[in-house]
This record gives C-alpha cells, sequence and structure tokens, in this order.
C-alpha cells in the first residue's frame, strides 16, 4: 500500500499545474503530482524532482493514496468539461472532509453548484483563483480562494507559503465562502480589461490628438511611474511602446495587427454585472472596444465608405499647449481609473451580499499587490479607504479619491470633449465619466423613464413624496 505522505496534490502538470507544483515542491511541501498523459509527469520529474519531494503517480488512485489526511488535491486543467470530468474522478475517490480545488478559470456559478453538490457528499470544494499567469504560478501568484473556512485552516498556510509576498503580507486570503474566490477572479479579470483599455485610450489620443511619436509617448508612460499611475500596466505599455520592430524598423506597435483577443472573463464580468443590475461600463467598453477592434468587417465596410465625421481637432502645435494636454491626459486615464475600480469593488460587493459571502473588499486590493497584471501602488490606497470605512457605499466618495476626484474632474471633462471633437474614440474615458456624473447627480432622468414605462406598460412608479407607495396614472394615448 501507498504511504499517504504528500501534503497535497496537484492535478493537470500544463503550463500552470507544473509551475504551481514546482513552487509548492520549493516551499517545503511534499506535492503528490498527477496528469492524464504521463508523459508530462514524467517529464516534471526529469526535469525538477531536486526542487523538493514530489511523488510521482501513474494512476490517479495511486494519487489519491499518497496523500495524507484530510486530503488535499489541487485541480490545474482546463475550464468547463475537463474540469468536471477530473473533479468527478477524484471525487469518487476521496472521503468526507477532504478538500478538492479547481484552480482554473471557472465562472463562478458552475463553482457553487460544483460546491453544493460535493458538499453533499462530505467533500470540501474550493474554487480558486489564480493570477499571475506561468511566471506567478512559479515565482509567487495571487491567490484567491473560496469555500469553507474550514478548508482554509488546511489549505491557507501551504498556499500563503506560496504566494506573492508584498510589504511582508501574503497575496492570498480566504475570500468567502462556495463561489466567492472564482467570482474575486473574475472581477480581477474585468479590471484588467478596464485598465489595460484606459491606457490604450490614453495613448491613442496622445498620438491621434497631439500628434506625438511612439517613442515620445513612450517617455511620457515612462515619467508616469513617478506618480499614482505607477503600476505594473504602465510598466508594461512602456516596454511595448519603446520596442522596435526588427523587420520593419518601425515602433513595433505599428507591425501588430489592430484586432484585440480575449479569453472570455471580460465578457463573464460584464454579463454578470448585468444579471446583478451592477454598472461597470468602463469593464463593459473595454470588452466591447475589443469586440469593435476584431469586427473586420464591419470596420472596413464603415472605412470604405469615408464618412465625413465632422472631425474638429484641437490645434497642438504650441509645445506648451502639447503640455497641458499630456497633462489633462494623465487626469483624465487616474480619474477613469478610479471610477473603473471602483465598478469593479462595486460588483463584488453586490455579489457578497447577495451570496453571503461578507467578501473584505480591501483584503481583495492588497492580495492583488503582488503576483497580479493589475499590482499597482494605487491599491494600497484602495486597502486604507476600506480599512478606515468598511461599508462604503463607494470607493468614488473614500476621501483620498474623492478629493483626487475633484482635483482631476475639469481636466478631464475636456479630454473627453476634445476627443470626440477630435473623432478618436475614447469610450471608457467617456463611459468612466458619466459614471461619476450619474452617480452625482441630484436627479437623474430615470424618472421620465418610469413616466414613459408607465405610459406605455402600465408599469407604475414612485412618487417622491411617497416612494413606499405605488401609482399609476390612467394616461390617454397620444393622437
Ligand atoms: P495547459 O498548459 O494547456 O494544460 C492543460 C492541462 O489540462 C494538461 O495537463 C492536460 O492534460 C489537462 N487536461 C485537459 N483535458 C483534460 C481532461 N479531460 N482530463 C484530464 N486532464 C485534462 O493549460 P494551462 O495554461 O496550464 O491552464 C490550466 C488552467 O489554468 C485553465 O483553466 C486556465 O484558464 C487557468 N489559468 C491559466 C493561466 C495562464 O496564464 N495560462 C492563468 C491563470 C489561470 P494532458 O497533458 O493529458 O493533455
Amino acid at each position: 500500500p501507498a504511504r499517504s505522505t504528500a501534503d497535497l496534490g496537484v492535478v493537470g502538470l500544463g503550463v500552470m499545474g507544473a509551475n504551481l507544483a514546482r513552487n509548492l515542491a520549493r516551499h517545503g511541501h511534499e506535492v503528490a503530482v498527477f496528469n492524464r498523459t504521463l508523459a508530462r509527469t514524467e517529464r516534471l520529474m526529469d526535469r525538477y524532482a531536486d526542487e523538493g519531494t514530489f511523488v510521482p503517480a501513474a494512476e490517479l488512485a495511486d494519487f489519491v493514496a499518497s496523500l495524507r489526511r484530510p486530503r488535499v488535491a489541487i485541480i490545474m486543467v482546463q475550464a468547463g468539461p475537463a474540469t468536471e470530468a477530473v473533479i468527478d474522478a477524484l471525487a469518487d475517490l476521496m472521503e468526507p472532509g477532504d478538500i478538492i480545488v479547481d484552480a482554473g478559470n471557472t465562472l463562478y456559478t458552475d463553482t457553487r453548484r460544483r460546491e453544493e453538490a460535493l458538499r453533499d457528499r462530505g467533500l470540501h470544494f474550493v474554487g480558486m483563483g489564480v493570477s499571475g499567469g506561468e511566471e506567478g504560478a512559479l515565482l509567487g501568484p495571487s491567490i484567491m480562494p473560496g469555500g469553507t473556512a474550514e478548508s482554509y485552516n488546511r489549505l491557507g498556510p501551504m498556499l500563503e507559503s506560496i504566494s506573492a509576498q508584498v510589504d511582508g503580507a501574503p497575496c492570498c486570503t480566504h475570500v468567502g465562502p462556495d463561489g466567492a474566490g472564482h467570482f474575486v477572479k473574475m472581477v480581477h479579470n474585468g479590471i484588467e480589461y478596464a485598465d489595460m483599455q484606459l491606457i490604450a485610450e490614453a495613448y491613442d489620443l496622445l498620438r491621434g490628438v497631439a500628434g506625438m511619436s511612439v517613442a515620445e509617448i513612450a517617455e511620457v508612460f515612462r515619467t508616469w511611474k513617478d506618480s499614482e499611475l505607477d503600476s505594473y500596466l504602465i510598466d508594461v505599455t512602456t516596454e511595448v511602446l519603446s520596442r522596435t520592430d526588427p523587420a520593419t524598423g518601425g515602433p513595433f506597435v505599428d507591425a501588430v495587427v489592430d484586432a484585440a483577443g480575449q479569453k472570455g472573463t471580460g465578457v463573464w464580468t460584464t454579463q454578470t454585472a448585468l444579471e446583478l443590475g451592477v454598472a461597470v461600463p468602463a469593464i463593459a467598453e473595454a470588452t466591447f472596444a475589443r469586440a469593435a477592434s476584431s469586427s473586420a468587417g464591419a470596420r472596413l465596410a464603415v472605412r470604405n465608405a469615408s464618412l465625413d465625421a465632422g472631425a474638429q481637432p484641437p490645434a497642438l502645435d504650441e509645445p506648451k499647449a502639447r503640455e497641458e494636454f499630456v497633462a489633462a491626459v494623465k487626469d483624465a486615464l487616474y480619474g477613469s481609473k478610479i471610477a473603473a475600480y471602483a465598478q469593479g469593488f462595486d460588483e463584488i460587493a453586490t455579489a457578497s451580499q447577495l451570496y453571503g459571502w461578507q467578501v473584505d473588499l480591501g483584503a481583495m486590493a492588497r492580495i492583488w499587490r503582488g503576483g497580479c497584471i493589475i499590482r499597482a501602488r494605487f491599491l494600497d490606497d484602495i486597502t486604507r479607504a476600506y480599512d478606515e470605512e468598511p461599508a462604503l457605499g463607494s470607493l468614488l466618495t473614500a476621501p483620498v479619491f474623492a478629493s483626487a476626484l475633484e482635483a482631476v474632474l475639469p481636466a478631464w471633462r475636456r479630454i473627453v470633449a476634445t476627443a470626440a471633437l477630435a473623432g478618436v474614440p475614447a469610450p471608457a474615458f467617456a463611459s468612466s465619466l458619466a459614471y461619476v456624473d450619474q452617480l452625482r447627480a441630484e436627479r437623474l432622468p430615470a424618472a421620465l423613464i418610469q413616466g414613459q414605462r408607465d405610459f406605455f406598460g402600465s408599469h407604475t412608479y414612485h412618487r417622491v413624496d411617497d416612494p413606499e407607495g405605488t401609482y399609476h396614472v390612467t394616461w390617454s394615448a397620444p393622437e
């Protein structure tokens, strides 16, 4: 009989799984490893056996038998049917109290369904978000585990030992029950979409309105690193814009087809927000912008139609005017970024309320400070804001962000107006500004919409002097 000594196991030794297993072994954990195709397991052992203690298995049953109790098996295979198949096979081999972890990018509703089914069989099921890609998995990811508190007691210390660490704190915490971990990871990706789109719009305005060269824009982003915009994505942007394409000798960015790809988490974040009734316009616009960029047929047709767009680009020939424009774009980017994060956190807060997850929002910002694509200095401000006021209705109202918004709003308005006049699309800048103005407004035209709905559909309305009462007008049809 197999000795049951492994601290935990990893199933699926693809890019992510192999690196996660190595990271665990390097941190002194005894790691059982299994992969459907044995060759991958053998390759891991051939190359990396000396990095720590691995227990390879050729059969899933032997893998399970090698785990100490309560058993912990982390699944890192493609989301969907593959993950479902592995969960089913593992569940049949495990015993009550054991823990199955899905570390793939799974939709949180699937996680909730699976958690409930496995709970009925006495098993803990943990949906776990892992951020940071291939390199993060090996060197320190941000980890967002859901599931029961009991499962986290067993799992948490191991995960915290392998996660990214920032200021001595692990980028891993128990997010909340059932699908909370996968939900937070999904919104993290949605925020990432928004952040990337906002940076792309800033670049496009500097190029298309101010007429700056790619090299000049790279320098602008380099200087923005020394500001509240300092982030990994700003670093990445500077690197990409600084690269010369060896084949053309021109900017690398000009050699790339301008159609953005996606793997679906932006769509999920947007769809989920629509279902929950939460406004996340920056995330939605970022997702739509990728779709619009990839709509080759429509783009070609409209371009060929050579519309007279009535564009009135401003003159920015004077160095001073250009300098002011660059500063204003920076303000617009910062304001939009605050709005985008406020939207993402609102989506998490809304789901947390609905499902009773009690997600600690400040802790989410804290565990995104390392290992993640959206890691940034800015996240410290978010953590502090929620520490000071855990029941914050919106991030926009945290003192640090409210005063930042007041400082940037005038320039942000000018940039959105200028973009529209110049005919340079800035959908995430514009919709984020509208979001702030909607939340700020004393009265919204929603009152008119209620009137329209009552007219054509007898949908009723509430009165300002009687918000609890329900009213309906007996309208007569228009002539
Ligand atoms: P990968 O390199 O393509 O590896 C896929 C793994 O899944 C292989 O070990 C494969 O086994 C296994 N597999 C596929 N179908 C299976 C099935 N029906 N039964 C058993 N095993 C099956 O994938 P990856 O990049 O590591 O990604 C794995 C998961 O991590 C995905 O959910 C992904 O969304 C998530 N993720 C990826 C990243 C990233 O940057 N790549 C970041 C975060 C999260 P075989 O060797 O037998 O084919």
